[in-house]
């Protein structure tokens, strides 16, 4: 077998890997790179395969760095379907058509301010009649059942607990040698978080290839992150403060409103006005509704409460009401998109409130390298947002504990049992640092050597 390391290598985003059977081609994820300019001008860059030539491709989860560049294959010839699990697919077709979106308005963005120079206009790199043409091989599957994919190759699903719908997803492929069984970890979720189920791979494979993200650090725990966003928002209710969010609209927002939710009915913290301003997180919640099959106990509960529990949740519909929002006085909580502030409403809010004392900026996500976001984390004096130069006075917080993703810890109770048993491992989805810290740790304590393969990489296995 032969794996190609075409995206998220070294890096965290882009993901995207193509595996060779002999019999079949396969592409586990094809995400967007995110991050600075260049790295968005590289989802331009022709594929390093020819998308005619796939058999089948499949998705662990619909985040747009492991989706968002699947309406290109077939743009370009792919006829194939794209497989995910049930809930994936219905967050990867919202996820895609905002995709277009954003996509479509950045163009008109930029054609314009080339126009004043005198250059010609730029296309985008998908519009909504691309998304359209994908969606009807789009195929949705449950967790745990094989299916088949391509000749000699079948796959099933297993629960990743990252987001909604996300999967650690296993490969069994006949080969010259035999079956061979290779797993794509996907993006973790940490085990014991509420809303949904922990990480739970299967017991056996030959090789596999996990996410090493957060390879170098543990989070804080649950419960000292708990207690300081009770402590922050009890703050922000004395000093009229107002506390603004970037969040992933699918994950993050949902995970935080359930917070929310808690604080408000255990007292721990008074009902104060909470605004979802990002009408995608507020479809996305939707689609969190309907899957209540795939959540934990707790959070079963927890959703049946959930709406009198935050009676003081305002959704905003149009820019306009997400711009009058700069007038509110605190206390007020806004969640806004997106989370890296690399675009979306949040950019509004950050220049109004980057400034300003009374604010406070709370980050719940990764932050990747190019990023607005991770500027702020490194509290800068100033920052450029919507062209505008902006003095940072507002207060910038790191909720770690928060995160989506499984810490250091974590990622090495999964790999474990894997490397004891002999398999073959492969770290991609990482930055150089966290994911070489990964590797030697894993070492240390099961003696495996991992591969760190870059772009473009081809590894036989
Ligand atoms: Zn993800």
């Amino acid at each position: 077998m032969r794996l190609t390391t075409i995206g998220a290598a070294g890096e965290v985003t882009g993901s995207a890997t193509l595996l060779e059977t002999g019999a079949a081609r396969i592409l586990v994820d094809c995400g967007l790179f995110q991050g600075h300019r260049h790295d968005a001008e590289r989802n331009r860059d022709p594929f390093p395969f020819d998308p005619r030539s796939l058999d089948a491709v499949v998705l662990t989860h619909a985040h747009l760095d492991h989706a968002g560049r699947t309406p290109l294959l077939a743009e370009r010839g792919y006829e194939g379907a794209v497989h995910g699990t049930a809930a994936t697919i219905e967050l990867a077709e919202l996820l895609l058509r905002d995709s277009a979106h954003i996509q479509m308005s950045d163009a008109k963005r930029r054609s314009r301010k080339r126009a004043e120079l005198g250059l010609p206009e730029v296309e985008p790199l998908y519009d909504l009649e691309a998304v359209e043409a994908l969606l009807p091989s789009l195929v949705g599957h449950r967790y745990g059942h094989w299916s088949r994919l391509a000749d000699g190759v079948r796959a099933r699903y297993h629960e990743a607990g990252h987001i909604l719908g996300s999967s650690s997803v296993e490969l069994e492929c006949e080969t010259r040698a035999g079956l061979r069984t290779i797993l794509f970890s996907g993006d973790l979720g940490s085990p014991g978080r509420p809303i949904l189920r922990d990480p739970a791979p299967p017991p056996q494979a030959d090789i596999v290839v996990c996410e090493a993200t957060y390879g170098d650090r543990d989070h804080r725990s649950y419960a000292d992150t708990l207690a300081e966003l009770e402590e922050l928002l009890l703050e922000a209710l004395r000093g009229k403060r107002k506390v603004l969010v970037p969040v992933f609209a699918v994950g993050r927002t949902q995970e935080l409103l359930y917070h929310l939710a808690t604080l408000f009915r255990e007292g721990r913290v008074p009902a104060m006005p909470v605004v979802l301003d990002s009408p995608l997180a507020s479809r996305a919640t939707a689609v969190y509704r309907a899957h209540e099959e795939v959540y934990d106990d707790e959070a079963c509960r927890a959703a049946r409460t959930i709406e009198r529990d935050l009676h003081t949740l305002e959704v905003t519909a149009s820019p306009d009401d997400s711009k009058a929002l700069n007038y509110r006085q605190g206390p007020l909580v806004i969640l806004a998109g997106s989370g890296m502030c690399n675009g979306g409403r949040i950019l509004h809010h950050l220049r109004q409130g980057l400034s300003r004392e009374e604010v406070d900026v709370v980050f719940v996500g990764y932050q990747a390298h190019g990023t607005l976001g991770r500027r702020l984390i490194d509290r800068p004096r100033r920052v450029r947002v919507l062209g505008s130069d902006v003095q940072v006075n507002a207060r910038i917080h790191s909720l770690g504990g928060l995160s989506a993703h499984a810490g250091r810890s974590e990622l090495l109770e999964w790999l474990d049992p894997f490397a004891r048993a002999g398999a073959r491992i492969v770290l991609n989805h990482g930055e150089p640092g966290p994911r070489a810290s990964l590797a030697d740790a894993l070492e240390e304590r099961t003696g495996a050597l991992a591969l760190l393969p870059g772009p473009g990489d081809r590894l036989e296995l």
